[in-house]
């Protein structure tokens, strides 16, 4: 028998502030249909302009930054609910995959990860096979614990006249985590640039770049256009580009306004990682590389005549 309906958000903090992607598992979680709360379980995280959730959970005292201490406070709030919660979800960031199935085995749960789309209360659908098929998977065993690919959903825009949500305090857990893990620092990979997954602009390069011999048009083109300087595994493999840039199946899923790849023949395990953003560009010598085949638009032509030529209209402006 289905439950009331009622779904636990948990917010990803950083920096003292809640992360964009959010925002964007918080636009699933209406299209289940449910009354959302919002777990924030960093109280410095929280902002007075929160709207489009019911209720928002917290700590009096954040739990130390580690994933099981994090799980047993997540597992904890589901557990303690009075009117149980029917869904759970956490944005599918590193985060997010990290937290989720450490919830699932304290809850004895079996958590359905990367959802893309919701049809119902307990039928969600999500990529397969690099991206290839879509499956669609029903449950009836609740909890539901889920976790939202950001690129898959719309930042969640609250009616102007959204009420403020109501804040409650979340007692620790009766039994915390006995966590081994310290994080004694976090230094994240991050320079003036826009995150990868967050951008509005993606210059990606690959391969072709090693006839420039280096990125540095690519990152001239991203900085130009105020994007993120994406790479292909092969450009990642020989050290034209560092790992973190990587675009993928086995990278970062981007989903940005607009996509640039420059010397990316656009192989399949690529393509997985850029099959969501809205528009397609494809600048390559070989009018049959596959980029040209889905992207919206595709210039056939060398990369160093290409780059430098916008560079120089993009100045002139
Ligand atoms: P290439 O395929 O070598 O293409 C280079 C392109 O540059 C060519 O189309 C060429 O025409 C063009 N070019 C060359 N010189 C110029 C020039 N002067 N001007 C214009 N164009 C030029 N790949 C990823 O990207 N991300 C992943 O996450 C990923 N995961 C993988 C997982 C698995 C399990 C496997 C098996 C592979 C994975 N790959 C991934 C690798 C993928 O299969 C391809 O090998 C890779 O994407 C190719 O990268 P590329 O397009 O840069 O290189």
């Amino acid at each position: 028998m289905t439950p009331p309906l009622r779904t636990l958000l948990v917010a990803e903090c950083r920096d003292g502030a809640i992360v964009p992607a959010t925002w964007r598992a918080l636009s699933m979680a209406h299209a289940i249909g449910a009354s959302v709360d919002l777990l924030v379980l960093e109280p410095q995280s929280l902002a007075d302009d929160i709207r489009g959730v019911a209720r928002i959970l917290t700590p009096s005292e954040a739990p130390p930054a580690t994933a099981l201490a994090q799980a047993a406070y997540i597992a904890h709030a589901m557990d303690a609910a009075e009117p149980a919660y029917s869904h759970l979800i956490l944005p599918a960031t590193a985060w997010g995959r990290e937290i989720l199935p450490r919830v699932a085995a304290r809850l004895g749960a079996q958590p359905l990860s990367e959802i893309c789309a919701v049809t119902d209360a307990h039928t969600f659908s999500r990529p397969i096979h690099a991206g290839n098929a879509i499956q669609t998977l029903t449950t009836d065993r609740w909890p539901i614990l889920l976790s939202a690919r950001p690129a898959a959903f719309a930042p969640f825009t609250p009616p102007d006249d959204a009420p403020p949500p109501s804040v409650a305090t979340l007692a620790p857990p009766t039994e915390p985590a006995d966590d081994p893990v310290r994080v004694v620092d976090f230094q994240p990979a991050r320079g003036e640039r826009p995150d990868l997954r967050e951008a509005a602009v993606v210059a990606c390069g690959g391969q072709g770049m090693a006839s420039a011999g280096d990125f540095t048009l690519i990152e001239q083109l991203a900085d130009a256009l105020g994007g993120a300087v994406g790479a292909t595994r092969a450009a990642v493999d020989s050290g034209l580009a560092p790992n973190d840039w990587q675009v993928g199946q086995t990278g970062k899923i981007v989903a940005p306004d607009l996509y640039i790849g420059v010397g990316v023949s656009g192989a399949i395990q690529h393509i997985a990682g850029i099959k969501d953003a809205r528009c397609i560009v494809s600048i390559n010598n070989d009018p049959g590389a596959p980029l040209h085949a889905v992207a919206d638009y595709r210039l056939t032509m060398d990369l160093r005549e290409a780059i430098p030529q916008w560079l120089a209209l993009l100045a002139a402006r």
